[in-house]
């Protein structure tokens, strides 16, 4: 069995325009029961049986992986129409020396074209923006491809209006389909490009993707029509967001009203790439809908109410949505005949990056997530979606029954950073420190360090009470490189140690409030699962794992979607003979405990979080006067 991943990548040009482009980068393959993969950081063994011919779903702008192969992991002999034949297709006939390609040499020849990309232009830019886009170090050049594979180049998002509005990865991307394309989808020619044939096939040639933030007056509608925001979180799990789907359409049907007229089908990103695969218009996947502020999360139909606010028959241009791990049909045989593809596989439901990202980190029930990174993200897995007008709960992309949540901080490691310069000497160390050398609880200061408007809670400035609830330290800052040119008063009795552990804990005690809104609770068998770059600090992760009571793990999940990918494929296969996510994913490596709760963890930090949420409520309304 053997995986080849593609990757749909986005471009970012000069002029702030995305190209979605999609060529081959790396490769990973099996051999007997083992996954290999070509990342440099990546080996696992996940046991896959069954001969498989999968297209692996996924994407979103980030990327696509194809599972080709079969014969239950045997390694075929001499040149058959096989494993083998099909990746070189792709990498051509021969290996450095130009010997003919067996198995081994063809997995070589695919590695060796990615330290073709690697030696050559390097990663395209956005490519690692939660892609989890690989090169092997080392590799040497056989010869360079300029990624005829899959060129796409179609524009996605000239009007990248960079807003207020960062909060998450996902991508959200609209694609519109002119009129006759579902036609030429079907007939696609393996003697031509895809670009070729597909030329003519848009109705709309500068789609919007997550960046857009130029539908605030949709956005505002849509609420209206709903009951308001906490409504239409109600509804699909999300108050308006200017790149959500729906507000897009609107704002597209509103604008440019011929090209929408002109328009038989919507994709996002990701079902616009399964139909390139599927050679036909590929559903919407529950998780990734979740995103558009048009599904009813809980009934998993598109929205009356949404849908007629937004367009009136809607429905018809977006396709019944479906399951992530429904498998949609066999491979186009455009891909059969010009790339050699099995003409058994399979295409599953493409989804977004941020759930592929909790299928690869293999979250369970009453686990969660954080990404301690330039922001800080937690992901939950649900049972029961509680949405809130902070926050996005999405249908999970590994059992449509339950649910999952997203959060995002934009005060986080930069945060980290300026308290480290600031109060331990600009040295990671000391900043570990000053964690060991002070109490939990932090003798009852609290403190919130919003250096940059925060998206969960929308607030900003420093705020410092002590054990009281008494506000020892305002300081409002609207941004942070404004920040340091302010002298703070320093509140004499707070050590710079302290000031270390206020900011810490303060940043759990919050991502623990707004997860516990939107339904998330620690219980028996938790884990917190912690990734991203401050997750290699052992006093940061104890923080963590005291602050919610419950055991840290760390993983390398850097490549989290991609693997994500590969999982619910397989997944998506074997889903029909009843094996949950979880039976398919048993052998996959586990993550690493890192830290376990001191044993008055959680009497400090129950009373602490209730006390967080009053002096929360007392910024909010500061600000808001
Ligand atoms: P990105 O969101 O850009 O992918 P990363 O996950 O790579 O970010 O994390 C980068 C951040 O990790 C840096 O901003 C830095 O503050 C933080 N970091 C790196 N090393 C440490 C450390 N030892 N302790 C705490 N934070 C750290």
């Amino acid at each position: 069995m053997t995986l080849i991943c593609g990757i749909a990548c986005e471009d970012n040009n000069e002029r702030g325009c995305i190209r979605m482009s999609m060529e081959m980068k790396y490769a990973e393959f099996w051999l007997k029961d083992n996954l290999f993969s070509v990342y440099s950081s990546y080996e696992c063994n996940v046991e896959l049986q069954p001969p498989q011919h999968t297209l692996l779903p996924f994407g979103v702008g980030t990327f696509i992986c194809v599972a080709l192969y079969e014969d239950g992991g045997r390694r075929p002999r001499g040149r058959g129409r096989s494993n083998g034949d099909v990746a070189r297709s792709y990498v051509g006939q021969g290996t450095k020396r130009g010997r003919p390609a067996g198995r081994r040499a063809t997995a070589r020849s695919v590695i060796t074209e990615v330290g073709a990309a690697a030696s050559g232009s390097g990663p395209p830019a956005g490519a690692d923006a939660g892609s989890g886009l690989r090169l092997l170090p080392g590799a040497s050049v056989v010869r360079q491809r300029s990624g005829d594979f899959l060129t796409f180049p179609h524009k996605l998002a000239s009007k990248a209006a960079v807003g207020n509005d960062l909060s998450v990865s996902q991508q959200h991307g609209s694609v519109y389909w002119k009129n006759g394309a579902g036609l030429a989808l079907r007939g696609l020619r393996g003697d031509h490009r895809l670009s070729r044939q597909l030329r003519d096939c848009f109705s709309v040639r500068d789609s919007p993707v997550w960046m857009d933030s130029s539908s605030g007056r949709q956005c505002e509608r849509l609420q209206e029509a709903a009951g308001g925001a906490a409504e239409l979180a109600e509804i699909t799990g999300s108050r308006a967001y200017e790149r959500f789907t729906g507000s897009q359409i609107c704002k597209m049907r509103e604008e440019r009203p011929r090209e929408f007229g002109e328009t038989e089908r919507i994709s996002l990103v990701s079902s616009f790439a399964a139909s390139l695969f599927l050679g036909d218009y590929a559903a919407i996947d529950y998780s990734d809908a979740s995103g558009m502020n048009l599904l009813d999360i809980r009934s998993k139909k598109w929205s009356r109410v949404c849908l007629e606010a937004v367009c009136p028959g809607l429905e018809r241009l977006l396709g019944a949505p479906l399951p992530s791990a429904s498998v949609l049909g066999a491979v186009s045989p455009y891909w059969v005949n010009r790339l050699g593809f099995s003409d058994k596989c399979s295409v599953v439901a493409f989804t977004g990056d941020n759930p592929a990202s909790l299928a690869g980190m293999r979250l369970r029930e009453g686990d969660l997530a954080v990404s301690l990174g330039t922001s800080d993200t937690v992901f939950v897995w649900l049972r029961h979606a509680r949405p809130a007008p902070e926050g996005h709960v999405f249908i999970n992309p590994v059992d449509w029954r339950q649910f999952m949540a997203l959060l995002c901080f934009k005060n986080g490691s930069l945060t980290r950073e300026r308290l480290r310069n600031r109060c331990a000497g600009a040295s990671w160390e000391t900043f570990s420190a000053a964690l060991r050398q002070t109490p939990l609880g932090n003798d009852g200061y609290i403190g919130f360090y919003f250096d940059v408007m925060e998206i969960t809670p929308p607030a900003v400035g420093i705020h410092l009470f002590d054990a009281e609830d008494e506000e020892v330290r305002r300081t409002l800052v609207p941004t942070s490189s404004l920040f340091e040119t302010l002298v703070v008063p320093q509140v004499s009795s707070l050590s710079a140690e302290a000031e270390v552990r206020a900011l810490v804990e303060g940043q759990f005690l919050s991502r623990r409030l707004h997860a516990e809104r939107l339904g998330y609770s620690v219980v028996p068998g938790s884990r917190i699962l912690a990734t991203g770059g401050a997750s290699c600090n052992k006093d940061i992760l104890q923080v963590l794992c005291d602050v919610f009571n419950a055991p840290v793990y760390t993983m390398d999940v850097s490549d989290s979607a991609c693997l994500g990918s590969a999982y619910r494929a397989l997944h998506g296969v074997l889903d029909p003979s009843g094996e949950s996510f979880f039976d398919v994913m048993r052998k996959a490596p586990e993550a690493r405990l890192a830290a376990t709760p001191q044993p008055r963890a959680q009497q400090v930090y129950d009373e602490m979080l209730r006390r967080y949420a009053r002096l929360e409520e007392i910024v909010l309304r500061e600000l808001r006067l």
